[in-house]
């Protein structure tokens, strides 16, 4: 995912917009394997500060993954910010080697690519869930409870309260 510095190599303080769509590395959560549902968008700005480039963005992206609950596969969408400075290799001052606030480019084009995979693990949840709301599955039968109840005897206390319930009472 490449944003081209041409246009606005020569136009200090000035801002412009792009708009980017690409692929990635196969991403991983949790041994959860989420394979890109479509391509990754990345629309912002890029402006030039006059010697670096301050690049701001939305990304949004969507993966197949498998809800926890219920262990239906569905599409989640991801929504998550972007915001970088970036230095050409060329303006990289003997001061600036001690700092880390900006990522330093070569060439002619800043690469997001590493920037938005990062953003991207950051923003989506560990837990997948189709919903809120998920019913999720009888740990009985195996039932889809967001289709309807089975007719499993459950007990509806939790354990954890058992637990609690015998000490109260002891
Ligand atoms: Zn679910
Ligand atoms: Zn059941």
């Amino acid at each position: 995912m490449l944003i081209d510095t041409t246009k606005i190599r020569h136009l200090s303080g000035q801002t412009i917009s792009f708009s980017l769509q690409g692929n990635l590395e196969t991403i991983v959560i949790g041994g959860e394997v989420l394979p890109l549902d479509g391509p990754v968008e990345v629309k912002g700005e890029i402006h030039n500060t006059g010697r670096t480039y301050l690049v701001k963005g939305t990304i949004t992206a969507r993966f197949q993954r498998v809800c926890g609950r219920c262990l239906k596969n569905f599409t989640a969408a991801v929504e998550t910010e972007l915001e970088v400075e970036y230095c050409h290799a060329s303006e990289v001052r003997e001061e600036d080697r001690e700092r880390e606030e900006f990522e330093v480019f070569e060439g002619n084009s800043i690469d997001l690519t590493e920037r938005v995979t990062e953003s991207l693990y950051l923003a989506i949840p560990m837990k997948a869930l189709c919903s809120e709301d998920c019913q999720g599955m009888c740990p009985q039968c195996g039932q889809d409870l967001n289709l309807g109840k089975c007719g499993c005897e459950t007990d509806k206390v939790d354990p954890r309260m058992k637990v609690l319930e015998k000490l109260l009472k002891s």
